[in-house]
């Protein structure tokens, strides 16, 4: 159902007023976690007037650590409802436990399946008998194939509506968190009809990498951006070192929307 070959149409992913795919482009951004109503609410206010189109926030986050935050859970579910309520932003976070599928089915705009649960495979699976799209984050260290037989699981489940997110993978460099792989883009776009967006903020783990990382990912012809945005990057509890302050996003956005036109 992935696969190019047997559907030569891109798909394209409406989500209220935004569509991903076949030559739309759409930004996503937000913090990486919900932190509190004046966090979430502010940063949402800011993304729309820069020209996000969707907001993230993660409210059940996967950490490396379990002794570190692991987001507001249930209650972080509530306020991203609250700021899409305010600025009329879909939303976008992520799920992890397949025994939530009911709640993110009633709150949630798009369900993220985040790279650390890629093949996560009865995750997968409930997430295809869902009704919202389904942003699939490609593994750390997943091929192409893979990644594509990972959205297959959720298609064969009657969940066409998949968008995939390349988002760096694990190299022997350590200076960036991961590596952008840029040639993802145009291999997914040949392998498959289904839309890719990047996420240069998990690829960089930097903040001042992230526009370039950007504007790479929309000339090598991405159908979208996911941006970690923070309206205080120092004091975040979450991957505050690649978060955009709300005025870095908006010159990114800035230059993206020109590169947009020209691509
Ligand atoms: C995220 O988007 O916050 C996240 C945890 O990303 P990934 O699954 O790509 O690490
Ligand atoms: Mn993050």
């Amino acid at each position: 159902k992935a696969n190019r070959k047997f559907h030569p149409e891109d798909t394209v992913v409406s989500v209220g007023n935004a569509k991903i795919g076949g030559g739309n482009f759409s930004v996503i951004a937000g913090p990486c976690s919900v932190e509190s109503e004046e966090q979430i609410c502010a940063v949402a206010e800011d993304v729309k007037r820069s020209g996000a189109a969707l907001l993230r926030g993660g409210a059940f986050k996967p950490r490396t650590s379990p002794y570190s935050f692991q987001g507001m859970g249930a209650s972080g579910l509530d306020l991203l409802m609250e700021a899409r309520e305010k600025t009329g932003l879909p939303i976008v976070t992520e799920i992890m436990d397949p025994r939530m599928a009911d709640l993110f089915e009633r709150e949630v705009d798009v369900v993220q399946v985040g790279a650390r649960n890629m093949q996560n495979f009865e995750l997968l699976k409930e997430v295809g008998k869902m009704s919202k799209p389904i942003l699939l984050k490609r593994g750390l260290s997943n091929t192409y194939e893979e990644w594509i037989m990972s959205a297959e699981y959720i298609m064969s489940e009657g969940n066409e509506n998949v968008i995939l997110c390349e988002r760096g993978v694990r190299t022997f460099e350590t200076y960036t968190r991961n590596t952008l792989d840029v040639s993802a883009i145009p291999a997914i776009k040949q392998m498959s009809h289904l839309p890719i967006i990047v996420d240069p903020s998990h690829a960089a783990g930097m903040y001042w990498m992230v526009e370039p990382l950007a504007m790479a990912a929309v000339a090598a012809g991405a159908d979208g951006l996911i941006i970690e945005v923070h309206n205080d990057p120092a004091h975040a509890k979450c991957d505050g070192q690649q978060s955009l302050t709300p005025e870095k996003f908006d010159h990114l956005m800035g230059k993206v929307s020109a590169l947009v036109d020209l691509v």
